[in-house]
This record gives structure tokens, sequence and C-alpha cells, in this order.
């Protein structure tokens, strides 16, 4: 195990972890966070992000990721792409075991990992899968120029990638379990104002079809019953997502969907171990207000080591 241990180990990377590290590194706290994939978590899959103040013409998810990474790393905090696999407690301190590396050692420890999207969990999903099966348009939209789509989920994701997949797709079909989208109205009209997307309401797809590409889906409608075979080219899934903290069960509490819990200090049932952003029960889910608890939980780790006999 590598003998340093860190003031503060923060887990993730997103808009949460990013400005945590930002405000312990400024603080001459010791800090490393572990990342398993990409500066910027989410965020760095969305194309353009409107609603970060600062930024009146918005700003691409990739740039104000690798910005927000590069501002962490001026002070001082390093980096490491690695994956966390488990946490244990050993003399005071934290152990944080990882994928592709030594364990390491810290005083602290801030929970900033976000949260996987969801897959439909229906057969032909997983084995078409890069197949015309997405769940990221920034990273797979260029695939389908001129092609028809259908996009799964009535949220936020699903309005803003699916007028984003416009640039590309000839035709867009929203397929929602309700009647009713749940995304925020300014998203909401764009999408239903839009000549390219079309939606089908209270309905749900039961499989996707294709012999070494997607070709068609299965629908159900969840009033009738009635089921069809709908002709796509492709099927991007945007249903929501479900919290990373595998490596925190039996550790801290978490509630029943799997979130971390935590006192308005944002620290957990753990004393030092502090959480922040989209992995947090009750957290708002926005860049915005990930970044805010970035920097709450970073205050907290502080003054928790400053107590710290
Ligand atoms: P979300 O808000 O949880 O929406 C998920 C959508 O998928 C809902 O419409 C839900 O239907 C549907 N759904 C869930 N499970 C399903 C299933 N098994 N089959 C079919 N449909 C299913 O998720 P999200 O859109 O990814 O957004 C997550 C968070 O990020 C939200 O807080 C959102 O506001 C935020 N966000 C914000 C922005 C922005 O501000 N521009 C952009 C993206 C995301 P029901 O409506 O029936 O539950």
């Amino acid at each position: 195990m590598n003998s340093k241990a860190y003031d503060v180990l923060i887990v993730g990377g997103g808009g949460a972890g990013l400005t945590a590290a930002l405000y312990t590194s400024r603080a001459k706290l010791s800090t490393v966070l572990l990342e398993k994939l990409t500066p910027g978590g989410q965020i760095a899959l969305t194309d353009l992000v409107e609603n970060y103040p600062g930024f009146p013409e918005g700003v691409t998810g990739t740039e104000i990721s690798q910005r927000m990474e590069e501002q962490a790393k001026r002070y001082g905090t390093e980096v490491i792409y690695d994956e966390v696999t488990a946490l244990e407690k050993k003399n005071g301190n934290f152990v944080v075991k990882r994928d592709g590396g030594e364990p390491l050692e810290a005083k602290s420890l801030i929970v900033a990992s976000g949260a996987s999207y969801r897959n439909l969990g229906v057969p032909g999903e997983r084995e078409l899968t890069g197949k015309g099966v997405s769940y990221c348009a920034t990273c797979d939209g260029a695939f389908f120029k001129e092609k028809e789509l259908v996009i799964v989920g009535g949220g936020d994701s699903a309005m803003q990638e699916g007028l984003f997949l416009t640039r590309f797709a000839t035709k867009i079909t929203v397929v929602h379990r309700r009647d009713k989208l749940r995304a925020s109205p300014i998203l909401q009209e764009r999408a239903v104002k839009h000549p390219k997307i079309k939606f089908i309401w209270n309905t749900v797809v039961t499989e996707v079809l294709g012999e070494k590409k997607v070709e068609r889906v299965k629908l159900k409608n969840v009033e009738s019953g009635k089921v069809e075979d709908f002709k796509t080219d492709g099927i991007f899934v945007f249903i929501g997502h479900d919290p990373n903290t595998g490596f925190l069960k039996g550790v801290v509490t978490l509630d029943e969907k799997g979130y971390v819990k935590a006192d308005d200090k944002l620290q957990t049932s753990v004393p030092g171990i502090f959480v922040c952003g989209e992995v947090r029960a009750g957290a708002v889910k926005q860049l915005v207000s990930c970044c805010g608890e970035g920097c709450e939980a970073a205050l907290a780790a502080q003054d928790y080591l400053e107590h710290l006999s």
C-alpha cells in the first residue's frame, strides 16, 4: 500500500467531486481524486450545458469538465483514473481499494461517485448495444446521419439528448410510458415543437430486434395492451440512473434505492465520510447544485480534519 495518507480522498470526478477537490486543495489539504472514466462524469457526455451560470451561450460538457479538472489540478489535486472496488477503515484512516493499483489511504473521504445510466432490461438490448442501442447521444449520435431513431424516456435527458440527435437523424420517435413528460417545461416545449420529433405515449419497449444491428423494436401500449413492431435504425435509452454505491454497501447507510444518506453537513453515517452530488439521497441532480454540494462537503471535511486529535 502507498504509505502516504492523504488528508482527503475523493471518489468521483464529476462536477461535485471536482469542486470538492478544488476547495480542499486550495485549503492546502493533500487531495487525491479517483475517477473511473473521464473528467466531468456524466456532464462530459452532455453536448451543451445551458443552465450553468456564467455561460450565456452555453458551454460544451467536454469543455466545462476539462476546465474543472484543470482548475483542481492547478491547486495540487492528484487525479488518478481508476475504479474503487472496496473501502475499509484501518487505524483511524480510510483505505480505498482500487482496480488497477495499490490501495490508497486517507484521513477523510468525500463520496462523489454519481450514478450510471439505467438499462431497459429487455431482450435484445444487451446483444445490440453498440449495434444501434445507445445510452449516449454525444458519443454515438454521428453514427445515425439520415437515420430514424427511437428514444425511450420522458425526462430532461430524453428531451435534451433527443434535441441534440435531430442534428443527425431524419426522424425521432420518443416512446414514453405515460402521457405526460417529466422533463422541465423549456425542454418539453422545444421537443414537442420540433418538426423531427414525434411522440408515442403510454407505451414501453419490450424487445429490441435485429440480426446484426437494430432493425425494429417491439412496442406495447400499457393501456390497451396492443403490441406492434416499429421499424427503427437505432434506439437511445434515457430512463434515469442508479447510484454508484456498490463499494459502500455495509459501510455507510444507504436509502432503499442505494443512494447515500447524509445529514445537513453532508456527513454520512460514518464520521469522516462525506457525500455530495447525484449519489446523495435527496440531491437535486443539476450540475450547479452538485458543484455547490462539492463545496459544502469539502468545507465539512476541512472542519472534520481540524478537529481530529
Ligand atoms: P429522470 O428524470 O429520472 O427521467 C427518467 C424518465 O425515464 C422518466 O420519464 C421515466 O418515466 C422514464 N423511465 C424510468 N424507468 C423507465 C423504464 N423502465 N421504462 C421506460 N421509461 C422509464 O432521468 P433523467 O432524464 O436522466 O434526469 C436525471 C436528473 O438529471 C434529473 O434530475 C434531471 O432534471 C437532470 N438533468 C437535467 C438536465 C438539464 O437541466 N438540462 C439534463 C439532463 C438531466 P416517468 O416519468 O413515468 O417516471
